[in-house]
């Protein structure tokens, strides 16, 4: 078994929390290498729910070295209120975390920027904390750690940012010396957790040890490869996992796409399978389709199969992983889109996009409760079906699927890449 990269292979939100926290106890380390406390995982484990929004799911196995690579961006304030809820229901989250020296430190600022952004961001202040990293003024956990060098170059990029501000006609919300004496508290508690996140990762791989990187979002909210400007503002895929962790494409020993037997989207952008009316709403109130950060309702729409055979080529995913079978059950027939009438590639344009005819073929439904269900063979054969009609129209194989919140409602196909990759 090598290193693995666990990906979004739709607009995010697909599960893959739960298959990270699963896998996770096969693993060393467990990595996330791109965005900030926008994503957001939920983990059922009993009767016990954790929604872990910067912190890698694997922390809540034990003795597992969970990573916050250099490709994020960190809100110390909202690290520690994770950091402390954890704590809290003894999880030793403290001990067991390592945070990138070279990721990047947000700031109140940022929020408050975000104002002027409306493409149904989750307005935490990511996109703009980005920006300035892209800008090369950005304030990175290795400033934040050192008091001196931080109040140097706080002060220095908050009269950058009061201009900035001034300029989009933005009231701060924030009293900048309370920022200023707030962070340099949280960085001296975050100093004992602070490295070189590669050079562990790398000398770990060294000696053997397994790591697995968690991707936040998806590559359709990717910075490149999304809906571009409908997107997040960081790498959600496959080569994202590379530079946010400083670890080389070579070291990688597989790629696992994750995506519901449905798709959802949050926000804005164009969405080609959009079920809009009562069918939407019956399958976001069974799937529980309301955002795990923000808790906004969640778009729903039918499976989009030239979607996923974009997001496949653009990862070379090994093995997909299907989730949220479950939600389906009720259905006597299932639409599945099979292409773009009139398009063979993923347009550009979002607005080519938003005007595409999606052509659908039904297949019957299996109208069975398939929440129980202990293995490929005691799936209804119409579910057994639709996975395989997925897996041919997606150009990938379906290796797991999954048909509820819980460890134990995971179905591994005997023989496929997800098994060879995991065992
Ligand atoms: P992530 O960001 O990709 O990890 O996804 P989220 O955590 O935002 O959303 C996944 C939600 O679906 C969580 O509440 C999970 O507990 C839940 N979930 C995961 N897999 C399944 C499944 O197979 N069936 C059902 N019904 N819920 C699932």
């Amino acid at each position: 078994m090598g290193n693995l990269i666990i990906l979004g292979s739709q607009w995010g939100d697909e599960g893959k929390g739960k298959l990270v926290d699963l896998l996770a106890e096969q693993f060393d380390f467990i990595v996330r290498f791109q965005g900030g406390h926008n994503a957001g995982h939920t983990i059922l484990i009993g009767d016990r729910k954790f929604v872990l929004k910067l912190i890698p799911s694997g922390i809540l196995r034990p003795g597992k070295i969970a990573v916050i690579g250099n490709g994020l961006v960190i809100d110390p304030v909202a690290l520690f209120a994770e950091i402390d809820q954890l704590t809290q229901v003894g999880v030793d989250a403290q001990a067991r975390l390592r945070i990138s020296n070279r990721a990047h430190v947000l700031l109140p600022a940022h929020r408050a920027m975000e104002k002027r952004i409306a493409i149904g961001t989750t307005s935490r202040g990511i996109g703009p904390c980005y920006e300035d990293k892209a800008a090369r003024r950005g304030l990175r956990v290795a400033d934040l750690i050192d008091p001196q060098r931080f109040v140097e170059h706080f002060d220095a990029l908050a009269k950058e940012h009061e201009a900035m501000l001034t300029a989009f006609g933005i009231e701060p919300d924030y009293d900048l010396d309370e920022v200023r004496s707030q962070y340099l508290d949280l960085g001296a508690r975050m100093r004992p957790m602070v490295c070189d996140t590669a050079l562990l990762l790398n000398r770990a791989i060294r000696d053997g040890k397994k790591v697995l990187f968690e991707g936040a979002q998806a590559t359709m909210l990717d910075l490149d490869h999304g809906t571009y400007p409908f997107v997040t503002s960081s790498s959600a895929s496959a080569g994202g996992a590379c530079t946010g962790s400083g670890v080389a494409p070579t070291l990688i020993g597989g790629i696992i796409g994750v995506a519901k037997a449905y798709i959802t989207r949050v926000g804005g952008g164009p969405f080609p399978t959009e079920m809009l009316g009562e069918e939407g709403e019956e399958i976001r109130r069974r799937g529980n389709e309301f955002g795990s950060v923000t808790g906004r309702p969640r778009r729903c729409g039918w499976f989009d199969a030239p979607l996923l055979r974009y997001t496949a080529t653009i990862n070379h995913f090994d093995t997909l992983v299907i989730t949220k079978l479950d939600v389906l059950d009720h259905l006597d027939r299932i639409p599945i889109c099979t292409e773009y009438h009139g398009l063979d590639e993923m347009p550009a344009l979002c607005g080519v996009l938003g005007g595409i005819d999606p052509v659908y073929e039904c297949l019957p439904g299996w109208q069975t409760d398939t929440s129980q269900v202990k293995s490929w063979d005691g799936l209804p054969p119409a579910a057994r079906r639709y996975i395989d009609y997925l897996e041919k129209q997606c150009e990938v194989e379906v290796g797991c699927i999954s048909m509820g919140p819980e460890r134990n409602q995971t179905i591994v196909k005997p023989g496929s890449n997800f098994e060879k990759l995991t065992v």
